[in-house]
C-alpha cells in the first residue's frame, strides 16, 4: 500500500513531440544514450557536439539526426521542445541548463538532478502504448528491474493492437451507447479475438473479428492457449507462456505440472488440476475435452498447462481437434520437452557430429509387437533415442533393442525430475537399463536417452545404474519364478 503522506516530487506526462526538435548537448555515451531514449519518438533531433565520438556520429548517421559541429553557444538551442545536457562536462552542463532555462525551454541534465527541470524514465515502448517508469532518483537500477518486468508482462504485439484500437474508435463511438456496452465490446476487443489474431500477426483477420464484434451483441468467444510449461523449473518457463498465465482465467493443469510454474499464473485464476499422472486418471481425456470446450463456450480465457511441450506425448491432438469442432479459438505454445531439459542436466549433445544426426523421442510402448518399430532401426543406425515414460518398460526397450543387433555397450543416461533442484542422474549400458524397473527410489518422472552420443555426456555428477544391476536381475528372476 502506498504511504497516504507519500506525494511524487515529479510528476509523469507525455510530452507532444512529434514533428518538434529536441536539442542534445554532449559528444559521448551520455549524449548517445539520451539519443537513443528520445530517437524512439518522432521528435527531431538535434545534437550539437563539436567533437562527436564514433558511435555517436553513427548514431547520427543512420538516425538522420541532425548535427551541430560548431562549439556550444546558446542560438543553438533556439526552437527546441526540450533540451539536454549530456555533455559530461559541469562546467558545460550548467550553462546549458541555465541558456535553456533563458530561453524557456525545459532541461535535463545527465546525473545532475539539481539541475533538471524533468526527468527522463525508463520506457517500455509498444508505441503507441508507452509505459514510463521514474523513481525521482532512487535509481536506475531499480527503474531497469522493473522495466523488465512490465516488458515480460505485455505482447510484443500490443502496439499493433493499440493501433487498430485507435482505428476503431470513432465506429465504436457512433454503434455502441456509451457505457457498459462500450465497456464490454473494448474488453472483448483487448482480451478476446481480435486480440490473439493481432498477436498471431493477422491483422486483417484481427480487423474483421473486431467489426463482428462491433457489429453483432453476442457474448464474447473463449480462448484456449494449450501451453507448454517445461519440465518443471519455473524459469523455464517461456515468456510467452508466463503472458498467458497472468491473463487467464482458468488453469487447467496436468499433475505432471509442479505447483509452482501453476503459481506463476494470474493469482484469482481458477485452477482445474485434472490428473493424469500413471495410475491416476482424475480426468479421462474425453472430459478434460469436453471441460475445454464448455470453458471456450462460456467465454473464458484458458491455459491448458501440460508439462514440457504440449505436442509431445501431450494427447494435444484429441484436445485440438475437440476445439476445432466446437469452433473454439486456440493456440498452441511450446515448451522445453524433458528430453531437453534432461539433455542439459547431462550436458549431453543430441546429435553429435560424425556420432550422431538424428533423433528419436518415443514412449518404448511400442516394442511390443512382433514386429520391430522403425525408430528401433533408426537407433541401430545411430540415433539418440529419448524415451518418454519409459520406466515401466526399460527391460523390455533393452532387451528388444540388444536383440536387434544394438550392442549392449550402448550408453544410457536416465534423469529423474530433470530441470529441478531434487533431479537425479544415472548413467550406464543399455545392459544395466533394466534395472531401473525395478528400483524402488524413483518416484519424479524420468527421462532415459539411449545411444553413441550419450557417451558425449558429463558423469561427473550421475551415479551408475549398474550399481542396481544385480538388484534388479534378481527381482526380475524372482517375478518370472512366481506362478
Ligand atoms: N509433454 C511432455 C511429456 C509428457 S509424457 C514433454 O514434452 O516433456 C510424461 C513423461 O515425460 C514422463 O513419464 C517422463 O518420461 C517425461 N518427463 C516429463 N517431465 C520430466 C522431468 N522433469 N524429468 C524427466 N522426465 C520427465
Amino acid at each position: 500500500m502506498p504511504q497516504a503522506n507519500a506525494k511524487l516530487n515529479a510528476f509523469p506526462v507525455f510530452v507532444r513531440v512529434e514533428g518538434e526538435t529536441v536539442a542534445i548537448v554532449g559528444a559521448g555515451a551520455e549524449a548517445l544514450a539520451k539519443a537513443r531514449l528520445i530517437g524512439q519518438s518522432s521528435a527531431v533531433l538535434r545534437i550539437i557536439a563539436e567533437n562527436a565520438e564514433p558511435e555517436l556520429l553513427a548514431f547520427i548517421a543512420q538516425s538522420g539526426a541532425s548535427h551541430v559541429t560548431a562549439a556550444y553557444d546558446a542560438s543553438q538551442l533556439e526552437g527546441a521542445v526540450m533540451v539536454f545536457a549530456a555533455s559530461g562536462d559541469e562546467a558545460l552542463d550548467r550553462r546549458v541548463a541555465a541558456d535553456a532555462r533563458g530561453l524557456g525551454i525545459p532541461v535535463n541534465a545527465v546525473d545532475r538532478p539539481e539541475l533538471c527541470d524533468f526527468f527522463t524514465p525508463a520506457l517500455v515502448n509498444r508505441a503507441p502504448v508507452a509505459i514510463a517508469i521514474g523513481t525521482e532518483g532512487a535509481g536506475p537500477v531499480l527503474a531497469q528491474m522493473l522495466r523488465g518486468r512490465i516488458d515480460q508482462m505485455l505482447s510484443p504485439s500490443l502496439g499493433s493492437l493499440a493501433t487498430l484500437a485507435a482505428s476503431l474508435r470513432g465506429a465504436a463511438e457512433k454503434l455502441l451507447p456509451k457505457g457498459n456496452a462500450r465497456r464490454r465490446f473494448w474488453n472483448s476487443f483487448f482480451q478476446g479475438a481480435p486480440a490473439y489474431a493481432v498477436e498471431a500477426g493477422q491483422l486483417s483477420q484481427a480487423h474483421d473479428a473486431a467489426v463482428d464484434l462491433l457489429l453483432s451483441n453476442a457474448p464474447p468467444l473463449g480462448h484456449i492457449a494449450l501451453v507448454g510449461a517445461g519440465p518443471g523449473a519455473e524459469d523455464l518457463l517461456t515468456l510467452r507462456a508466463h503472458r498467458l498465465l497472468m491473463e487467464a482465467d482458468v488453469i487447467v493443469h496436468d499433475a505432471l505440472v509442479p505447483e509452482a510454474v501453476v503459481a506463476m499464473g494470474r493469482r484469482d485464476a481458477e485452477r482445474l488440476p485434472v490428473g493424469k499422472r500413471k495410475g491416476c486418471h482424475s480426468k479421462s481425456q474425453a472430459e478434460i475435452n469436453a471441460l475445454l470446450v464448455e470453458l471456450g463456450q462460456q467465454g473464458k480465457r484458458v491455459v491448458r498447462l501440460k508439462s514440457g511441450d504440449p505436442l509431445v506425448f501431450g494427447r494435444a491432438g484429441e484436445e485440438m481437434a475437440a476445439l476445432r469442432d466446437a469452433g473454439i479459438a486456440y493456440e498452441v505454445v511450446p515448451g522445453v520437452t524433458a528430453a531437453f531439459a534432461a539433455a542439459a542436466d547431462f550436458e549431453l549433445p543430441l546429435t553429435l557430429r560424425g556420432v550422431s544426426s538424428s533423433m528419436v523421442f518415443t514412449t518404448g510402448h511400442d516394442l511390443k509387437g512382433n514386429s520391430l518399430p522403425d525408430w528401433a532401426k533408426l537407433a541401430i543406425s545411430g540415433a539418440t533415442v529419448a524415451i518418454y515414460m519409459g520406466r515401466s518398460v526399460a527391460a523390455e526397450v533393452a532387451g528388444r533393442l540388444i536383440e536387434a543387433g544394438l550392442s549392449p555397450d550402448t550408453a544410457v543416461a536416465v534423469v529423474e525430475n530433470a530441470s529441478l533442484a531434487n533431479r537425479r542422474r544415472f548413467h550406464g549400458t543399455l545392459a544395466d537399463l533394466p534395472s531401473l524397473e525395478a528400483r524402488g527410489d524413483l518416484s519424479g518422472p524420468v527421462m532415459t536417452i539411449i545411444g553413441d552420443a550419450v557417451a558425449g555426456a558429463n558423469f561427473e555428477r550421475s551415479e551408475p545404474l549398474a550399481a542396481h544391476r544385480n538388484e534388479g536381475a534378481a527381482k526380475a528372476a524372482a517375478e518370472r519364478v512366481q506362478p
